[in-house]
């Protein structure tokens, strides 16, 4: 016999923060957590199994600790042989067991979930997540009236509003707000990046990994590599290396990438802080600190800051400003699936082979790779916005609704027609040459344009250039691409359309590039 209790307080696998807001007043003698692990969540999309192991994994350890403070905490297995399969499922199944009052839920991450527990039967106490700097509503009245959304000045008020890196007088330090062009600098030859922080497997992580690998093995991606924090304390370990070791060297190399170097000067923090491991404010005050302390430059520490207080709550914002009708969105008109190499990384592009085989060895890979290899490709290609937000939504370990949604398909295919982003960004195969050593060994030449041993990502970008002209042609950060389309000879626009259209006439048969 269960005992009865009055409020239930439902917390789900994002949601590990002590200080979660619906956790504030628990009462130990009367009240109690729920807390399960269901197939649904873990598989409507193939989640990477290193992701299904973090959550499952952090899952088990939070109910653990909340226990050993005392909270009482009714935890639902995956092999549970009475679970449901579905967080909805198992609400209604603990309501009858348990007969609560009243349920109390922290705002969800994912629309399609929280809709689903909308209708559970019981009186709902909904509390904003306040792990975020801005509430939704917050959001919504900042956004109320504008046409387009900027994250540049959303991130001013952001700075305004917390209060880092300003001076006394409210400006910001060092005379901008932003100082994001000291940050693209090429990775010098013979750079050591930092050996990666890894962290061993105890005795829970163990039973998870058995049991992801025997309910999730058709999912794509490795298991064997699990190296990843799953505990408040490791979190804070893998976040302690990185301001010993890697911040330094994140501001200017952030947008590098190199072979077989999956993490750089990166944090690999996200996933650990869209858990709840980690805290938002702690870590911007820990940057802040660095910077005045003189351990990393202005550059580092603005860079890392925006990403947080910046992009990572605007994102949000809109996401929950603009869902569901958000999800839809696909301004190009883009009809091809995700080819089937996504899953496999089997391409001759190196490029794209080292940022997807990384993604499924690691579920991991950093922003630029995202944006301007995996993205670029998807973008300049035409794939089908839904599917290329499943994959990112499935790949990587720090991928939830709230945060994967907006970033790929508005910033990386933008289809949602520029609310949130000003330009699509698309770029050529000299931004990844840039950027990258990647070229140096892949079978295509990146000198090259409409030659069968050219680079995809040239002919590509100026055939997504002539095909979009309609749409971006009015768009004044599109100007200058657009001059240097119209200087070129017909003879040239012509052998780069039919290289462009033999690419994707490749893809289209289903083979691979
Ligand atoms: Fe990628 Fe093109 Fe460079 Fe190859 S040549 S690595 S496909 S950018």
């Amino acid at each position: 016999m269960t005992k009865a209790v009055r409020n239930l307080c439902l917390v789900l696998g994002d949601q590990l923060s002590f200080d979660l807001a619906s956790l504030d007043g628990l009462d130990s003698q009367h009240d109690a957590v729920l807390m399960v692990e269901v197939m649904e969540e873990a598989s409507h999309v193939p989640h990477h199994p290193q992701k299904i192991a973090l959550v499952f994994s952090a899952m088990r350890h939070f109910a653990q600790a909340l226990q050993q403070r005392g909270i009482r905490v009714q935890y639902v297995a995956l092999d549970d042989p009475q679970n449901t399969g579905s967080v909805p499922g198992e609400l209604g199944r603990w309501q009858s067991l348990m007969q609560p009052q009243e349920l109390h839920l922290t705002e969800c991450g994912d629309w399609r979930l929280e809709q689903s527990l909308k209708d559970c039967g019981l009186p709902i106490q909904w509390h904003a997540d306040s792990r975020f700097l801005c509430s939704r509503d917050e959001f919504a009245a900042w956004a109320s009236g504008k046409k387009q959304l900027r994250m540049e000045f959303f991130y001013r008020e952001m700075r305004r509003k917390s209060g880092l890196l300003l001076n006394g007088d409210g400006t910001p330090v060092g005379g901008a707000w932003n100082f994001d062009a000291d940050n693209r600098k090429a990775l010098p030859k013979g750079t050591k990046a930092p050996y990666p922080a890894r962290f061993a497997s105890d005795s829970i992580t163990q039973e998870v990994l058995v049991l992801v690998r025997k309910h999730f093995s058709s999912h794509y991606g490795d298991l064997d590599t699990f190296d990843y924090p799953v505990t408040h304390t490791d979190a804070q370990a893998l976040w302690d290396y990185f301001l010993d070791y890697g911040l330094a060297g994140f501001g200017d190399y952030q947008d590098a990438m190199a072979s077989d170097e999956p993490f750089l000067f990166h944090a690999r923090i996200s996933a650990a802080l869209n858990i709840g491991l980690l805290d938002l404010r702690q870590l911007c005050s820990d940057v802040e600190a660095a910077y005045w302390s003189g351990g990393i430059g202005l550059n580092a520490a603005e860079g890392f800051i925006r990403q947080l207080i910046g992009w990572r709550e605007y994102v949000r914002g809109v996401y929950w400003l603009k869902m569901p009708d958000y999800a839809a969105g696909n301004a190009f008109g883009n009809s091809r699936p995700l080819p089937e190499f996504y899953w496999t990384g089997e391409t001759q592009m190196n490029c794209m082979r080292q940022a997807i085989g990384q993604s499924l060895k690691h579920a991991y890979a950093h922003h630029i790779q995202r944006l301007m290899v995996t993205g670029n490709f998807a973008l300049l290609a035409g794939i089908v916005p839904s599917q290329i937000c499943e994959w990112y939504l499935a790949i990587y370990m720090d991928a939830f609704d709230w945060v994967e949604l907006p970033n790929t398909l508005g910033m990386v295919m933008h289809a949602d027609g520029g609310y949130l982003g000003s330009k699509p960004y698309c770029a050529s195969g000299q931004y990844i040459k840039r950027m990258s050593d990647y070229c140096r060994d892949c079978a295509y030449k990146v000198t090259e344009s409409t030659a069968d041993n050219a680079c995809p990502f040239n002919a590509l970008y100026w055939h997504f250039l002539m095909r979009h002209g309609d749409l971006l042609r009015g768009n004044q950060r599109m100007a200058m691409l657009y001059k240097n389309l119209d200087r070129m000879p017909e003879s040239k626009q012509n052998a780069l359309w039919n290289r462009g259209q033999r690419l994707l006439a490749k893809l289209d048969a289903g083979e691979s590039l």
